[in-house]
């Protein structure tokens, strides 16, 4: 509270005075003639604290505000012509991927590769994955998890000792360069696989990471930006998707729900979301460029992540770390390279807020170059200063608490939820996985009383789990099926279903505000089960897709429960 505090105070002091001595701009041709050639323009402002309602925040893309006051900013055409009736003064700036002419090298060959002093162009960028896979493949897939909007690939470097996921692994993610001209992470992720592979059998600290975790890595999350001038440069990058679209502001958001900036999930979007989907991360970050800071959740409100001094400790860690090993003066924003999202600028639809609150996965935005688009020369630097940091933020989703959770008669993992009393809030509970009944909860030093829940179980508390620093505490335990008669019922506007009659594809919609853990079941009208599931609502606005395509047409019923009560809709298939 006390930064929040500070950087208000601050700004109320500076603001009144600089916006005083602005003159307006009432041409505004050049901008729409770089509207016009690149779909975005950036520029820098000062304004009134004010001006900061939600609406400008949505219509906006704030890069960043600097220590004196200054904020930079993108826009696509809609947000400019917003921006522009605020009457501000402000200076055009030239796009940072248009500063130099970085080296780019079109062809990688990675046994031979002793220096890392370029980009490499979309080509070569694939070919390098997929040489990733090829040389190591018993510790390396390449997982294509979708196309952005020019067909470019999304690509993930999967790596564990066995090349997938084992029960008991924490799955953890990496992905770098949604916004498209943030270039750094880029070719550090593309190094720091090469490192966790090359390195595997040699150093102890890899091996344990690649042991226990199954680890995702995507170098590239907007290569449509990044390679906006053609496959052969990244010189001309965009921060936007090809549609203009900020895809860390596409995100559903825990404050404004589904499409905060007013735009459909871009195709870049839907596929990480289907991957989060499927997939059960523990932790992850997500890397920019235009700033030196760990910033943390939440982005879209004031009061603080339930973990906030979990995530300020291992934000520390971080840029601690990354002071030992580089210069003076590198990530030292804010508080000296660590902030919390909000008390920097709020901003809604950002992919760490949802990942953090619809997946239960903590994940960090990490500004890690002031340099947006970072001479070649230099890159060699920035992994100096960060690999160690990469790799202790990795350690950490092996530590706090974990465990299994199994049937207590039958054995079989069980799929629950656990609460830790009077701590989680906001979505900050995690889940056991369905397939091993493993969790994972990092959480700071402490002792906590844990409370597990599943539908169909006898809820069971564990108290007093002691959390030390950089400690596993391992917490196993049975729960006891209620094996009882559901009886009671759930009002029938909790779920709603859509478009019903259907032709076969039903999204069962949640229209309750507290997370709500359910069963569901599909019956044929001669009472045969058709589907069987159970999936955790987040108190939110939130559907689950029902597919009968396959099924005959006619009637089925669905039974939502949560253990106690139910609700049974009928449904028409046509
Ligand atoms: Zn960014």
């Amino acid at each position: 509270m006390k930064r929040l505090y500070r950087f208000i105070t601050f700004l109320s002091i500076i603001l009144p005075f600089v916006c005083s001595s602005q003159i307006l701009i009432t041409d505004h041709s050049e901008a729409y003639r770089k509207l016009k050639e690149r779909g975005e323009v950036y520029f820098r402002f000062k304004a009134d604290i004010n001006v900061f309602n939600s609406e400008m925040v949505k219509a906006l893309s704030i890069d960043q505000i600097d220590s004196s006051g200054m904020i930079y900013a993108y826009a696509n055409n809609k947000g400019f012509e917003q921006f522009k009736d605020l009457d501000l003064n402000y200076d055009l700036l030239q796009p940072p991927s248009m500063i130099l002419k970085p080296a780019m090298k079109a062809a990688v060959d990675l046994k031979n590769l002793n220096d890392w002093d370029f980009y490499p162009t979309y080509e070569a960028y694939v070919d390098m994955m997929y040489q990733f896979a090829n040389e190591y493949p018993d510790l390396c897939t390449v997982v294509n998890i979708g196309q952005s909007e020019e067909e470019r690939d999304l690509l993930v470097a999967r790596i564990s000792d066995n090349a997938s996921w084992e029960p008991g692994e924490t799955q953890f993610l990496y992905t770098s360069s949604m916004h498209g001209d943030e270039t750094t992470g880029y070719v550090l992720m593309l190094r720091l696989i090469n490192y966790l592979l090359s390195n595997y059998g040699v150093d102890p600290v890899v091996d344990n990471l690649v042991n226990n975790m199954d680890i995702w890595i995507n170098p590239l999350a907007n290569p449509d930006g990044t390679y906006y001038n053609g496959n052969n440069t990244v010189f001309g990058a965009k921060r936007f998707n090809s549609n203009n679209v900020d895809l860390n502001r596409n995100y559903a958001d825990p404050d404004d729900g589904p499409h905060p900036d007013g735009y459909e999930y871009q195709v870049e979007t839907e596929a990480f979301m289907a991957m989060a989907e499927v997939n059960h991360f523990v932790m992850a970050a997500n890397f920019h460029g235009g700033a030196e800071v760990f910033n943390y959740p939440w982005d879209t409100w004031s009061h603080f992540h339930a973990d906030d001094a979990w995530w300020y400790y291992v934000g520390r860690e971080w840029a601690d770390t990354a002071h030992k090993y580089s210069p003076p003066g590198y990530f030292t924003d804010l508080d000296n390279g660590v902030t919390n999202g909000y008390a920097w600028y709020t901003t809604t639809g950002s992919r760490q807020d949802y990942m953090n609150y619809f997946h239960h996965c903590r994940e960090v935005t990490l500004e890690i170059s002031s340099n947006k688009v970072l001479p070649e020369s230099l890159l060699d630097d920035f992994w100096e200063y960060n690999y160690r940091s990469f790799l202790g933020y990795m350690e950490q989703a092996l530590f706090g608490i974990r465990g299994i959770i199994t049937d207590e008669q039958t054995g079989l993992p069980v799929k629950a939820s656990i609460f830790i009393e009077g701590h989680d809030m906001d979505n900050s509970w995690v889940a056991s996985h369905k397939e091993d009944g493993w969790f994972f909860r990092p959480i700071f030093e402490g002792s906590y009383d844990l409370t597990f829940f599943a539908p169909g179980y006898e809820p069971k508390t564990v108290e007093d789990v002691e959390v030390q620093t950089r400690q596993e505490s391992i917490v196993n335990i049975t729960l006891k099926s209620t094996n009882s008669q559901v009886i009671e019922h759930l009002p029938d506007e909790l779920f709603t279903v859509g478009p019903n009659p259907g032709p076969g594809h039903f999204n069962l919609h949640y229209n309750g505000h507290r997370p709500i853990i359910t069963n569901l079941q599909i019956l044929s009208e001669q009472g045969s089960v058709i589907l069987q599931d159970a999936t955790i609502f987040n108190g939110y606005h939130q559907s689950y897709h029902l597919d009968l395509s396959a099924q005959p047409v006619g009637i089925y019923f669905l039974i939502v429960s949560d253990g106690t009560a139910s609700a049974t809709v009928k449904l028409i298939l046509r």
